[in-house]
């Protein structure tokens, strides 16, 4: 017997008390804000009668896990995977208007690191679950659980060791929902697009090698790894890469073309995105592979000419542009100069279709007949890659109704973050109901 329950009862109260649990990942040496967090999320399963488990990649670096099957579960149908990043990125306080980590309420808004990126959509799901077990609602199908560590510093630590080291949390999952999408973009009073992730770049962090001949400064010298290096890096730094337009992005571009009617022509996209406002960011670097150079390092004195110098390069290819993207490198950097793979993730792709899409656009259709979803690339990546390798479907699905001047996208990392209470309160409904379609 179920009873009535409100499920965004307590999402803002415990959006402000895990943005208090200060997570922020620095990498190797973060502090204990993810093991505080990850055992008060796992108490406030354990209140509502689900079991947790606590996986630690190393001291301090912990994720939690639970199943959720209550009674009422159709627990034919594989388990829906809800994920959601428990760390965040540091924030500098002076940069803010308020104290980042304060989570603070003002002018209708909790405030704080994590406000955006990911604490919200913690608390929308905490929120949903934990009126629902109180009341004996069942979801549809079975629910997993993860709330993962050191998402913002790769993810070594959090859902790419789970999948290594304990595949079985992800056990019998076909699809899931996490970040980065369905939030809104206002087009008009009537109409609002909210894009659902559905796919992400690949990245490749290169170093490129030049080794010449070491020698002294004074002299004649044809083979100075230094020249060679430089050449290449600037003929990396300023290339141009083509344009191309993927799948998701192109159904994006359709649907914003007709929301704003205007014509979007390929070859003036960037003049027409620009004034679309957040559009523009969120498509920015997705019209095309991208390679930047970041780091040079080479020589100890400045009449030495040095055996070898180096250059690092943070290159991002779309999906099904992998083979393109080395090949391009090998061509730009030439015979002198010769790179090394330093990190590389796949790209990352699934298709904006089926039951679990149809669910989502019901669903937010229900609480704003304004709503039109569409699928995007994502330039950059997320816990989704991690799932995405043991065949899991990813959608980046975080309901959040925002107001139309609200510049979401560029409070990803950004300084006063902010979330407001009501888009968090909506947010918590439609997930409720996509518990019951999904
Ligand atoms: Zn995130």
């Amino acid at each position: 017997m179920s009873v009535e329950y409100k499920p965004e009862a307590e999402v803002v109260q415990l959006c402000q008390e895990l943005i208090r649990i200060d997570t922020s990942n620095f990498g190797s040496d973060s502090g204990p804000g993810e093991r505080l967090a990850a055992e008060r999320v796992a108490g406030l399963l354990d209140e509502v009668g689900i079991a947790s488990e606590l996986l630690e990649a190393a001291p301090g670096r912990t994720s939690v896990v639970a199943h959720w099957e209550p009674e009422g579960v159709d627990a034919s149908i594989s388990p829906l995977l809800v994920h959601g990043h428990l760390d965040v990125v540091p924030a500098n306080a002076d940069d803010w208007s308020v104290p980042p980590f304060s989570g603070e309420v003002v002018d209708g808004c909790i405030w704080g690191r994590g406000a955006v990126d990911m604490k919200d959509f913690d608390a929308m799901v905490l929120s949903v679950i934990r009126a629902r077990a109180r009341a004996g609602a069942a979801p549809r199908r079975p629910i997993r659980l993860i709330f993962t560590a050191d998402e913002e510093a790769g993810a070594r630590l959090g859902a790419r060791w789970l999948v290594e080291k304990h595949r079985e949390v992800v056990e019998g999952c076909q699809e899931a929902i996490g970040e980065v999408g369905g939030f809104s973009l206002t087009v008009r009073d009537d109409l609002r697009l909210y894009p659902i992730q559905t796919a992400e770049k690949g990245m490749a962090w290169l170093n490129l090698i030049a080794e010449g001949r070491a020698g002294h400064g004074s002299l004649r010298h044809d083979q100075n790894a230094i020249t060679a290096l430089s050449a290449a890096v600037a003929r990396v730094g300023s290339y141009q890469w083509p344009r191309k337009i993927t799948d998701p992005q192109r159904a994006f571009l359709e649907a914003v073309a007709e929301a704003f009617e205007v014509d979007l022509d390929p070859d003036q996209l960037e003049e027409t995105l620009a004034h679309l406002g957040s559009i523009a960011r969120l498509i920015g670097a997705t019209m095309s592979n991208t390679a930047n150079p970041t780091m040079l390092t080479a020589g100890y004195k400045h009449n030495v000419i040095p055996g070898n110098a180096a250059a690092a390069i943070d290159g991002r290819f779309l999906p099904g542009s992998e083979d393109e993207f080395y090949a391009t490198i090998a061509d730009l950097i030439g015979d002198q100069v010769r790179y090394e793979v330093v990190a590389h993730n796949p790209s990352v792709e699934t298709q904006f279709a089926g039951a679990l899409v149809e669910a989502m656009q019901a669903c937010l259709e229900a609480e704003d007949p304004g709503a039109q979803t569409v699928p995007y690339l994502f330039s950059g990546g997320t816990d989704g890659k991690a799932w995405h390798s043991v065949g899991i479907r990813c959608f980046g699905f975080a309901p959040l109704r925002l107001p139309p001047d609200l510049d979401f996208v560029g409070m990803f990392h950004g300084v006063d973050e902010r979330v407001p209470t009501d888009s968090l309160e909506f947010g918590a409904r439609v997930l409720d109901r996509f518990l019951d379609r999904a």
